[in-house]
Order: structure tokens, then C-alpha cells, then sequence
């Protein structure tokens, strides 16, 4: 069957850069399960899956548009020092999630000093071309509980 709203697929990745270095691949692993017209996926990826049958393999370069959204030079914000007090002691490169007026985000620590921390609340690819490698391994008609809960519950899914 082709890929269409309500299908889960199973599909293998390789991420790569504009370098094209790996950034990340299912290879070697099961390949990734995700519900089709669900938002599980980065958007340019899932209408890059529309209408595709197992087998098919393709290339596809996604926009940052269309992939982990442009970087967002607000998202960078400084914090006074003394608001992590009680936290573990902050350095560069940590993750937490914090509260924002959008929502919870995920924010790294990107540089400390004696007064401030400097906190980036931009995904990791943000602002990133995507180049992926794809291969179409199944698709089948997700179940009406999958569909229920947004995503799917095969190997390679989600896990309850
Ligand atoms: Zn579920």
C-alpha cells in the first residue's frame, strides 16, 4: 500500500549535513515506526513519505522551513546566575526543559560566567538543512487505537 494519512511506516534514515556528515541514522537498528499525517515526523519529511510503497528509496534536502524551523536569535536568552540556585550547577551544553510563553521548550546551556548563564532555547537543527536518505521498509494501516493516540505502538514506536 502507499503511504497515505492513517498508514504507520516503517521506514530506515540517514541524516546527514550540508558536509555531509552523519548526524543521525537508524541503520543498524530497527528502522524508525511513525503514524503518517500525525506530526510525528518534520514536515518536509512526511510529505516527502506521501504516496511512497515499501522499497521505494530516495534522497530528499528539507528547508529549515520545513524541517527544525529557523533559529530564532530570541530564544537565546541571559539569566542571573542566582535563578539556579538549588539546580545542579550549570554548564555549557546541559539540557533541561523550561517554561515558555509557547509552551515547555528544551533549552541548552551555552555559556556560563560568574553573574549569568546564557541559556538557547533553539532546537539543535534549528536553522539547518536536512538531507536525508530514506528507505521505505512497510506500510500498513494503522490500528484506530494508534490513530487515537497520535502514534504507533509496532517495534520501532512508541512504547507504552
Ligand atoms: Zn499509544
Amino acid at each position: 500500500m502507499n503511504i497515505a494519512a492513517r498508514c504507520a511506516v516503517s521506514f530506515h534514515y540517514t541524516l546527514t549535513d550540508d558536509e555531509g556528515a552523519v548526524l543521525d541514522s537508524s541503520r543498524g537498528n530497527e528502522p524508525l515506526e511513525y503514524l503518517h499525517g500525525a506530526g510525528n515526523i518534520v514536515p518536509g519529511l512526511e510529505s516527502a513519505m506521501e504516496g511512497r510503497a515499501p522499497g521505494d528509496a530516495f534522497k530528499v534536502s528539507i528547508a529549515p522551513e520545513q524541517g527544525y524551523g529557523v533559529r530564532v536569535d530570541a530564544l537565546v536568552q541571559q539569566m542571573p546566575r542566582n535563578m539556579f540556585e538549588g539546580m545542579p550547577e550549570p554548564q555549557v551544553g546541559m539540557q533541561f526543559q523550561a517554561e515558555s510563553n509557547m509552551g515547555p521548550v528544551m533549552v541548552t546551556v551555552i555559556a556560563v560566567d560568574e553573574s549569568t548563564v546564557t541559556l538557547d532555547g533553539n532546537h539543535a537543527l534549528a536553522g539547518a538543512t536536512l538531507h536525508f536518505e530514506v528507505e521505505v521498509v512497510s506500510v500498513r494501516e494503522a490500528s484506530v487505537e494508534e490513530v487515537l493516540h497520535g502514534h504507533t505502538h509496532g517495534p520501532g514506536g512508541h512504547h507504552h
